[in-house]
C-alpha cells in the first residue's frame, strides 16, 4: 500500500511546489499509471516514495511504514522492499546482464548460492536466459529495458516503480515491457508506472492518475484512458469558443446599439433611401369628403333635379300678357319636338 497524504514539496531553489498538497492511495496488488507532461511532478512522488526526497509538509506511508520515522540510516534497508527502475537504466557497463542483476542482489545482502539460484529465474521472467554473458553495449533498446526491470525485481519486492520504462523505445518493444510488467503485477507485485505515453495507457485500461502542475487532476480507478492532452486540447477549444461567442456579442451589441441610434435618427428626420419602394410617399391633397356622420339628416339622399319647363307665350301680341303655358320637355316621341320661341319682354317692367 502507497498512501501520500496532502503531500507538498517545495525544493528551495524553485518558488511553485512541485507538489501541492497531493493524496494518493494505491492498494497492494494494484497497477496504476500516472501520467502527466514534463515537470507535473512524477518524479517527485517516486522520489517521495523511494525516500530520495522528504515533503515539505504532509505525511507518506508505504507497505505500513511511515516514512517520517525511516531514519537515515535505515534508508537502505527500506529500499530494498521497493523495486525501482529507473528511466536512465543505470545499468553498469562494464558488468555482463548476469553480473548487473547479481550486483542489485549482493547489495541487499543475499548471499552467492541465493544469487546463483535466484538469477536464472528472473531472466526466465524477462526471457533473457539467452543473453546472461552479454555486455549492455551488446543489447538492444528493449533489452537493456528488461535487464533494468529483471534488477528491479530480483528481490521480490512488494512494490514495482517503474520511471517511463518505455521512453525511446519502438512500438514492439514497448508493448513486450508492458506484458512484463503485467506479469509481475499477476505474480502480486504493486506496480506503479509513470509514462506519458498515451498508446501505452489507453491499451491497457488500468488506473490513471494524471498529474498536473504538481496537483492531482484526474484518478479514473478502472479503465482509465490518457487525457492530459485530450482535456488541455478540450479546454483550448471551449476558451476559444468563448472568446468566439463573446466577440459575437460585442458585435451584436454595437449592431444593436446602431441600429438603435439609426432608428431614433430616422424617427426626427427621416433619410432619403436608395430604394423607390422604402421612400415615403409623397403628401396628396385629398378632397375631403363628408362622411355620414357630418351629413346633415335631412340630405343624406341627394335629390335629383327636376327639369322645369321654360316659360313660352303663345300670343303673337308682344305687349300682351304672356300665356304661360308649361311645356312637357320634349322628348325623342313628343312631336313638339322643336321648342317654341322663348320670348322676353323688352325693356322696362312688364
Ligand atoms: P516530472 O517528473 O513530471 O517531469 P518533476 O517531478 O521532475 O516532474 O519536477 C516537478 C517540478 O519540480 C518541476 O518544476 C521541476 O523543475 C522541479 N524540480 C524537480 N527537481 C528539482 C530540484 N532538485 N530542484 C529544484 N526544482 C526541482
Amino acid at each position: 500500500m502507497i498512501l501520500l497524504d496532502h503531500v507538498t514539496k517545495l525544493y528551495p531553489t524553485d518558488p511553485r511546489p512541485a507538489l501541492d498538497e497531493v493524496s494518493l492511495h494505491i492498494d497492494p496488488g494494484e497497477f496504476a499509471f500516472m501520467v502527466g507532461k514534463s515537470g507535473a511532478g512524477k518524479s517527485t512522488v517516486i522520489k517521495m516514495i523511494t525516500k530520495e526526497e522528504n515533503p515539505t509538509s504532509g505525511n507518506i506511508t508505504v507497505g505500513g511504514i511511515d516514512l517520517k520515522y525511516v531514519k537515515k540510516r535505515y534508508i537502505p534497508h527500506y529500499r530494498r522492499r521497493l523495486g525501482v527502475v529507473f528511466q536512465d537504466f543505470k545499468l553498469l557497463p562494464d558488468r555482463t546482464v548476469f553480473e548487473n542483476v547479481a550486483f542489485a542482489l549482493e547489495i541487499a545482502g543475499f548471499s552467492s548460492k541465493e544469487i546463483k539460484n535466484t538469477i536464472p529465474k528472473v531472466l526466465e521472467i524477462v526471457e533473457l536466459s539467452d543473453k546472461a554473458k552479454k555486455f549492455p553495449s551488446a543489447l538492444s533498446g528493449g533489452e537493456i529495458q528488461r535487464v533494468a526491470i529483471a534488477r528491479a525485481v530480483a528481490r521480490q519486492p512488494k512494490i514495482l516503480i517503474a520511471d517511463e520504462p518505455t521512453a525511446n523505445l519502438d512500438v514492439l518493444t514497448k508493448s513486450e515491457i508492458i506484458n512484463l510488467l503485467q506479469r509481475i503485477n499477476d505474480s502480486g507485485t504493486t506496480v506503479l508506472v509513470t509514462t506519458h505515453d498515451e498508446n501505452v495507457v489507453n491499451n491497457l485500461r488500468k488506473r490513471v492518475i494524471t498529474i498536473k502542475d504538481g496537483r492531482i487532476v484526474a484518478d479514473q480507478k478502472d479503465g482509465g484512458v490518457y487525457r492530459l492532452d485530450r482535456a488541455s486540447a478540450e479546454a483550448k477549444a471551449k476558451a476559444e469558443t468563448l472568446e468566439k461567442l463573446r466577440a459575437v456579442g460585442a458585435v451584436q451589441d454595437r449592431a444593436e446599439r446602431i441600429i438603435h441610434t439609426a432608428e431614433e435618427q430616422n424617427l426626427a428626420s427621416p433619410k432619403p433611401s436608395l430604394f423607390a419602394s422604402d421612400r415615403p410617399a409623397p403628401k396628396r391633397r385629398v378632397r375631403r369628403t363628408k362622411t355620414v356622420a357630418e351629413t346633415p339628416l335631412y340630405s343624406i339622399r341627394p335629390t335629383k333635379s327636376k327639369k322645369v319647363a321654360p316659360i313660352v307665350t303663345t300670343s303673337k301680341d308682344p305687349f300682351a300678357a304672356p300665356t304661360v303655358s308649361r311645356k312637357a320637355p320634349r322628348t325623342s316621341s313628343s312631336p313638339a319636338a322643336k321648342p317654341a320661341k322663348v320670348l322676353k319682354p323688352k325693356g322696362g317692367v312688364i
